[in-house]
C-alpha cells in the first residue's frame, strides 16, 4: 500500500511534466491544441452531443414529451421497484467521445477535465426545476483501497463541479461503500445486481432523511450500482433521488 501511495503523485507530475514538455493534442480529433485550449478542443467541445430529453435508466427508452416520464412504468427485468422516487439525466450517450473523456478522466488522471465536464453538467442541470431544488450532491463512493489505488473519485470530482454550478451543498461523507466490488466490465446484469448488493451504507442517516438527493456517477451501464445507492438512500428515508452521470450506455 505505502508504495501505491507515493506511487501516484509520481505519476501525476510525470503527466504534468509532459503537458508541459509535449504540446498536448485534442483527444477526440488528434490536433494539436491551440495555448488557450483545455483539454479538448473548441471545436470538439462544442459539438460534444448533448441529450435533448430524460430516458429511463433501465430500458432506455427516450421521453421526447414531458408527461412520459412520470407515465412511464418500465417492464425491464432490471427495473428498480420504485421509480416513482427515481430520476436519472445524463450529459450524453456513451458514444466514442464520452468513451474516450471519460477514460482520460478515469484512468489518465485528467481532473482539469472531469471539472469542465462537471461544469456542463451542472448548467445543464440548472434548467431542469425537478433538479435545481434538490438539497444534497453525493456522489457515488469508491470502496477506500480502491480510492487510494486510483488517488482520487471520479464522480466526486464531477459532484463538487455540480455543487459548485448548482449551488446545492455537497455531501462525500454520507454514502460509503463498505464491500470492494469486483470490476462490472465482463458482467452481465444479474452478476452487476449480485456484486453490489449490499456494497453500500449510508454514515449519518439523518443527514439524509426527507431530503431531495442529487446522486452523481460517471456513466450509467446496466443501472445496478446506482439501484442499489438509491435504494439506500430511499430506505434510510430520502424523498426523492435524481441520478446524473455523464454518459448513458445505451445498447
Ligand atoms: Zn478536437
Ligand atoms: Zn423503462
Amino acid at each position: 500500500m505505502f508504495q501505491l501511495e507515493i506511487a501516484k503523485p509520481l505519476f501525476q507530475l510525470k503527466n504534468d511534466l509532459l503537458d508541459f514538455v509535449y504540446p498536448q493534442s485534442c483527444p477526440i480529433c488528434k490536433e494539436p491544441l491551440d495555448r488557450e485550449e483545455k483539454e479538448v478542443c473548441e471545436n470538439c467541445w462544442r459539438n460534444l452531443a448533448i441529450l435533448p430529453y430524460p430516458f429511463c435508466p433501465y430500458c432506455k427508452m427516450f421521453f421526447e414529451e414531458e408527461e412520459a416520464e412520470h407515465e412511464h412504468r418500465c417492464v425491464s427485468p432490471n427495473r428498480f421497484e420504485d421509480q416513482m422516487n427515481f430520476a436519472v439525466r445524463s450529459l450524453g450517450t456513451f458514444d466514442d467521445h464520452y468513451k474516450t473523456l471519460i477514460h482520460r478522466l478515469k484512468y489518465e488522471h485528467k481532473i482539469p477535465l472531469g471539472k469542465r465536464l462537471a461544469q456542463r453538467l451542472g448548467e445543464q442541470l440548472t434548467q431542469d426545476k425537478d433538479f435545481i431544488n434538490c438539497d444534497l450532491v453525493i456522489p457515488v463512493p469508491l470502496h477506500k483501497s480502491r480510492q487510494r489505488q486510483r488517488g482520487f473519485n471520479q464522480s466526486e470530482i464531477l459532484a463538487e463541479g455540480v455543487s459548485q454550478v448548482t449551488k446545492i451543498p455537497l455531501a462525500t461523507k454520507i454514502l460509503m461503500r463498505k464491500k470492494n466490488t469486483k470490476d462490472q466490465t465482463h458482467l452481465d446484469i444479474q452478476q452487476r445486481k449480485e456484486n453490489v448488493k449490499g456494497a453500500f451504507a449510508v454514515t449519518q442517516p439523518e443527514m439524509v432523511m426527507g431530503k431531495n438527493v442529487i446522486l452523481v456517477d460517471d456513466v450509467i451501464t446496466t443501472g445496478a450500482t446506482l439501484n442499489e445507492c438509491v435504494r439506500m438512500l430511499l430506505d434510510i428515508g430520502a424523498k426523492r433521488v435524481f441520478a446524473v452521470t455523464l454518459a448513458v450506455v445505451v445498447e
